[in-house]
């Protein structure tokens, strides 16, 4: 569960720890040795990894990495907190490696849907990666986890009402389907232990519908006659994330105003049915995103519990983004000529901010990196994590490559592509 305070004054923490793909180890066992050793230390808790200590063995066999998770999106790391207030909840967990697994009909055509068994490595890091400000992250994390609650309980839902179904909506390229993907991933992780196996089905409604819509009939009972067989497993989690909701709303319109099939109504209702049956589910959690930010339209919406708006980046959440992409290109040695590139620690935007005024050479970096995340108001979270590709491919001489030079081009990619928005 996210981070939060017992009564006495103890902070719970959760602490995620990832199994190398080889190891054989209990989870138990390992969960045990982990707690042992965090007992022992005497530490600070900050975000962020803390060494597997090498004279452990069995830690050092079976530990790929130890993370303390505790960030409000990220942007507070200099809370420190000691070992007496923390109370750490230790989260095991093993990468599947298996990939997506794509079902392919019977006519050969890639179907509308993949299944991952996760935790997956494809999602390692992607939580990490997505940089919101308004504690959205920690608001769907808490939502999940006190809705999983409260079925484990088994709270009746006609005294208390609440779902499991969630809606991110906003612009293109906001991270939305990242996020969902990633809060599956998340939630594969801290709730294991109820939970040991977990997978996410990935539909996209707009493909469901551009196929022949008499086919479109038979893929949605597939779909979920497949979910449901997952479902029944009692120690499965199951997400089913539907990208594109929006796109059931168009298919239901265009019905109606007959330039469509009136087959594809009956795929929406089926679909939306199919959906209300799935709700009765304890172990489901449905997430959907639509890129429609005005209010949309659709039966399925109103059953939403939580519905979060996702916005292109503010100037905090741009510095970041960008902050991350320079200190990978830094870390993998295609910028140079700076100081050790490789080791070098970008400040965050407070501390950027604050230090502004220190004079040191470093700090026109930084300077630079602000003007960078000024001159990027209104690009989306994608195009942000672009801008450093493009810019490298606009230099004249990229194996030359200093984070000045590279910062200047970077805004001059960005006047570009804002210009061809
Ligand atoms: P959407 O579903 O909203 O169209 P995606 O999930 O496809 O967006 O996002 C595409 C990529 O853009 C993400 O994988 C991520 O790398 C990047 N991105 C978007 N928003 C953010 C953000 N707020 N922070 C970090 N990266 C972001």
């Amino acid at each position: 569960l996210p981070c939060s305070t017992l009564s006495e004054d103890k902070v719970l923490l959760p602490v995620e720890v990832c199994l190398k793909p080889s190891s054989t180890a209990k989870i138990q066992d390992v969960r045990s040795a982990v707690e042992r050793m965090l007992e022992k230390r005497s530490m600070s808790y900050n975000d962020g990894p803390i060494p597997v200590p090498l004279d452990d063995t069995f830690l050092a066999d079976n530990v790929q990495r130890i993370c303390v998770c505790d960030t409000d999106e990220g942007m507070h790391r200099d809370n420190v907190l000691l070992f007496w207030q923390v109370k750490p909840v230790v989260h095991v967990f093993q990468l599947s490696e298996e990939g997506p697994c794509e079902d392919i009909s019977s006519d050969g055509q890639p179907s509308s849907f993949n299944e991952w068994i996760l935790p997956a490595k494809e999602f390692d890091g992607m939580w990490e990666s997505l940089i919101y400000e308004s504690g959205l992250k920690q608001r769907l994390l808490r939502y999940a986890a006190s809705a999983l609650l409260f079925t484990e309980k088994g709270v009746d839902p006609f005294l208390v009402s609440w779902n499991r179904i969630v809606l991110l909506h906003g612009p293109p390229g906001t991270g939305k389907t990242s996020l969902c993907k990633a809060l599956a991933q998340k939630l594969s992780i801290r709730f294991n232990s109820r939970y040991p196996q977990c997978q996410l089905v990935e539909v996209n409604a707009h493909s469901l519908f551009s196929k022949w819509f008499s086919e479109s009939g038979k893929l949605v009972a597939k779909l979920f006659q497949k979910i449901q067989e997952m479902v029944e497993e009692e120690s499965n989690l199951v997400f089913v994330l539907i990208d594109e909701v929006e796109s059931l709303a168009a298919a239901r319109k265009a019905a109606l105003s007959g330039s469509e099939p009136s087959d594809s109504i009956r795929v929406v209702n089926a679909l939306l049915t199919q959906m209300d049956k799935l709700k009765s589910s304890p172990n489901v959690i449905i997430l959907t995103t639509s890129n429609i930010t005005a209010a949309i339209d659709i039966a399925f919406v109103d059953r939403a519990d939580i519905k979060a708006y996702v916005g292109p980046p503010t100037l905090q959440a741009r510095y970041e983004i960008l902050r991350s992409c320079l200190q990978e290109l830094m870390h993998t040695g295609i910028l140079t000529s700076f100081q050790d590139c490789k080791n070098v620690m970008l400040p965050n935007y407070a501390s950027a901010k604050e230090r502004l005024n220190d004079g040191a050479t470093f700090m026109q970096l930084c300077k630079q990196l602000l003007e960078t995340a000024e001159a990027c108001e209104g690009m989306s979270g994608r195009s942000l994590r672009k801008l450093p590709f493009l810019a490298h491919a606009a230099l004249a001489n990229p194996f030359d490559c200093n984070p000045v030079k590279f910062l200047c081009t970077m805004v001059e990619t960005a006047k570009r592509e804002r210009s061809e928005l």
